[in-house]
């Protein structure tokens, strides 16, 4: 009998405890926790079963198979599922920075170093995505990056010591420190477009929609694969780097034509001082013709990412 209660209990949400909520999506909240047992914090995202039918019920234990299986760094961590008349809970790993988001809102915008040490991180989870798994992830934004949050050294004096001694190399830690400031650690995919599925099947339309993060052939409604994914990373790139997104209107329909044509640009002041390099990068991402734009492994081996890799290892 105290072994059935003890499994009871395993798949029961009591064996955390939930604590303070983190934030909210469309159909679910997501509370801090702690693993009874082992004291491990963790993220728990309830989602109401009775505002979903059956199609999208089906599509949250869908999501919930898939993100059992991913295993990567730069993916928040999948670690329980428990599901009772009332909720699913959805338990991930928790992370601290929360929202990439709120972090371009904290700095208004990132250093060329810290804008590649972030949408590097999120590119490596990509090619997992797209050469491991076989999955087009379809909603990534600044909103479903999470981020674990670092302390902040300043960079000259990490140089002073350096060169004190030539044959210290610095860690990971410490490199991803020198190009910091922003405090921003690993860097990790947290939304696996769930809220997306269940808004498209749902028959309410989705309220959002300002700002487009959405690959031109999606919108022109044509076949579309895991180019889109490198659209919306070029979207990102350029968020960070500039601190707003390429595309962005009040009017839907204004959005959706400039997004068709790609018709974005490097505004000025705001792109004055960017390099080059930088600039071309993103131009290779936002190529409407999803077959000219930059695969993963294209992006991985641009020059301007190139170089950062290449000085990131000469540190270590
Ligand atoms: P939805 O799928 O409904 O959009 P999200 O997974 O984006 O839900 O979670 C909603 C919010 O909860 C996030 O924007 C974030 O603020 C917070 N959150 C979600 N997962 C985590 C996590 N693993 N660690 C920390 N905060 C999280
Ligand atoms: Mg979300």
């Amino acid at each position: 009998a105290e072994e059935k209660n003890r499994e009871k209990s395993r798949q029961s949400i009591r064996r955390y405890k939930i604590m303070e909520k983190l934030g909210e999506g469309a159909f679910s909240k997501v509370y801090k926790g702690v693993n009874i047992e082992t004291g491990e914090n963790v993220a728990v995202k309830v989602i109401q079963k009775y505002q979903l039918d059956e199609k999208q019920r089906a599509s949250v234990l869908k999501e919930v198979a898939l993100m059992r299986k991913l295993d990567h760094p730069n993916i928040v961590k999948f670690l329980d599922f428990i599901e009772n008349d009332q909720f699913y809970y959805i338990v991930q790993e928790l992370l601290e920075g929360g929202e990439l988001f709120n972090q371009i809102v904290k700095y208004t915008y990132f250093s060329e170093d810290l804008a590649r040490h972030v949408i590097i991180q999120v590119a490596e989870a990509l090619l997992y995505l797209h050469e491991s798994a076989g999955i087009v992830h379809r909603d990534l934004k600044p909103e479903n990056i999470f981020f674990c949050p670092i302390p902040i050294i300043p960079s000259h004096s990490r140089k002073l010591r350096r060169s004190d001694d030539p044959n210290t190399k610095l860690s990971e830690g410490e490199f991803r420190m020198n190009y910091g400031g922003g405090g921003i650690g690993l860097v990790k995919i947290g939304d696996f477009g769930l809220s997306k599925q269940l808004i498209a099947n749902n028959s309410l339309k989705t309220p959002c929609g300002t700002i487009g993060y959405t690959a031109p052939e999606i919108v022109k409604d044509m076949k579309y694969s895991k180019q889109v994914d490198m659209w919306a990373l070029g979207c990102v790139l350029y968020i960070l780097l500039c601190g707003f997104p390429p595309f962005f209107n009040d009017n839907i329909e204004e959005l959706t034509n400039k997004v068709a044509r790609g018709d974005y640009e490097f505004l000025s002041p705001w792109w004055d001082e960017i390099s080059s390099g930088a600039k071309r990068c993103v131009s290779k991402l936002l190529t409407v013709d999803p077959n000219d734009r930059y695969t993963i492994t294209e992006f991985l081996n641009d020059p301007w990412i190139m170089d950062f890799l290449k000085r990131s290892n000469e540190s270590r």
